[in-house]
């Protein structure tokens, strides 16, 4: 599915959660939701804002924050907390094979998404072994990225 098509299926989700809450499409969240769609991956309510207001000088921290929390509950977002950092939000994945999952750098944050479908398999298995009926996951997995060993190496040569 190319980046288009993806984000006009999340936008008609958006519309239809909207619908039946009775809740308005006003300008600003609008621009917040072009922002999010074009924006950088995993990002926070703060950056999400600088760049809502470069659109929009009007649009202040709280209607990011509903927003967002609207985009959540549509489901069109993912929330994530990676340890200690700030809440940060992506689009949803769009359909089973789109799904990813994260590594993230305790040293200098950065976020690596990955898909490993014999993982993926595993976790299904498992579940289904529990009795469980899967309805999401978050696999998260806490470390140093390739960049940061090298400079570490480095400092100690
Ligand atoms: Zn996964
Ligand atoms: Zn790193
Ligand atoms: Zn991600």
């Amino acid at each position: 599915m190319g980046e288009a098509s993806a984000h006009d299926s999340l936008n008609a989700r958006l519309n239809a959660y909207m619908d039946k809450k009775g809740l308005r499409s006003t300008g600003q969240r609008r621009t917040i939701a072009d922002t999010f769609f074009n924006g950088p991956r995993h990002i926070t309510i703060e950056e999400l804002l600088s760049r809502a207001r470069q659109a929009d000088p009007r649009i202040g921290y709280a209607t990011v924050y509903r927003t967002l929390k609207l985009f959540s509950e549509s489901g069109i977002a993912n929330e994530h907390n990676f340890g200690d950092g700030p809440t940060r939000y992506e689009l949803a994945d769009e359909g089973d094979d789109h799904h990813h999952d994260h590594l993230i750098c305790l040293e200098c944050r950065r976020i690596i998404e990955f898909h490993d479908e014999a993982i993926e398999e595993l976790q299904a298995k498992l579940a289904a072994r529990l009795g469980f009926e899967m309805a999401s996951h978050k696999h998260e997995i806490y470390g140093v990225c390739d960049t940061c060993q090298k400079a570490r190496a480095k400092k100690k040569r």
